[in-house]
């Protein structure tokens, strides 16, 4: 295989969505409560970080096998195009040099965060009620949303750190006794939703109930959500490098065929466009963006 085969690939090439049932995202305006992640030793630190390769074909991420320990393809091919030196050893002209490094961008390993979170179902008239609106699930964030989570907006935020007795911080977000519920509400680019947001990209706002509540009135039925948490491995389940190649090799043997499916597929793309993606956009390239937008249109 060479790289001009892989270039014409990456560059042909857009996500297609696909459902994930365990992963939330913001659609409208809601009301949701981060919860500890119960599967692991410390479940308060319960914003799990992995890393995808997006771009790659009819998958919306392939998790990078690295982080279970096993060899990636997609990187050492990744490796190859960030080089200064083509196959052959010698200097890439800069044009190629230049354009490799876009491609790089596109498929290198990214980061992806998750928290567990669930729903609060509200009355007709937007008030929360006792009640949930499904089981819980992970919010796919981008790493603008965890910055405003684990920054001043609320870890960090003084007041609701004042007298805290368990030690705030990231308690102040999953605390099951004391914890802040979280108003997430959508705003669509171009202020297509009349919601007021200029950009030319959505923005998920972010405003914490200033008052702490207990996640649900008993012990028993926080118990009861607690044990309906998933595993990340529920939504995501973990690589190894004999399926990073096989999605490789299936993404190479593509060819046209996918090209006409992911030009029909990219205009319903957009309009599901989700949010926390182009906030902060990681390296500038819209499919790279797109591909993000695929892992939380669920
Ligand atoms: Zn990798």
């Amino acid at each position: 295989m060479d790289l001009d085969a892989l270039r014409n690939r990456i560059n042909d090439l857009k996500n297609k969505t696909q459902k994930q049932g365990h992963i939330w995202k913001a659609k409208d305006k809601h009301v949701i409560r981060c919860l500890p992640y119960p599967h692991q030793a410390d479940p308060d630190s319960a914003i799990l970080e992995l890393l995808f390769h997006f771009n790659l074909g009819s998958q919306p991420g392939l998790l990078c096998p690295t982080q279970f320990g096993e060899e990636c393809i997609v990187c050492e091919f990744a490796e190859k195009l960030k080089s200064w030196n083509g196959e052959d050893g010698r200097k890439k002209p800069d044009a190629i040099r230049i354009a490799d490094f876009k491609l790089f961008c596109q498929i290198q390993a990214k980061s992806r965060y998750f928290i567990p979170v669930i729903e609060r179902a509200l009355d007709k008239d937007g008030k929360v009620t006792a009640t949930f609106a499904g089981p819980p699930k992970f919010w796919s964030m981008s790493e603008f949303v965890v910055g405003e989570l684990a920054g001043n907006k609320i870890c960090g935020k003084e007041d609701f750190n004042e007298g805290r007795k368990d030690g705030g911080k990231l308690k102040i977000l999953v605390s099951t006794a004391q914890g802040h519920d979280l108003t997430v509400e959508l705003k669509k680019a171009n202020n297509e939703d009349g919601k007021g947001n200029p950009k030319p990209f959505p923005v998920t706002d972010i405003d914490p109930k200033i008052r702490p509540t207990a996640l649900a009135a008993s012990k028993k039925e926080i118990d009861e959500i607690l044990a309906k948490v998933p595993r990340i491995e529920d939504a995501y389940p973990r690589t190894k490098a004999a399926d990073a190649r096989k999605t490789w090799d299936a993404f190479m043997a593509e060819g046209g065929e996918s090209k006409a499916e992911a030009t029909k597929s990219a205009e319903p793309g957009k309009e599901h466009f989700p949010a926390n993606n182009a906030e902060k956009p990681l390296t500038g390239t819209r499919s790279i963006e797109d591909a993000f937008g695929d892992l939380t249109n669920s």
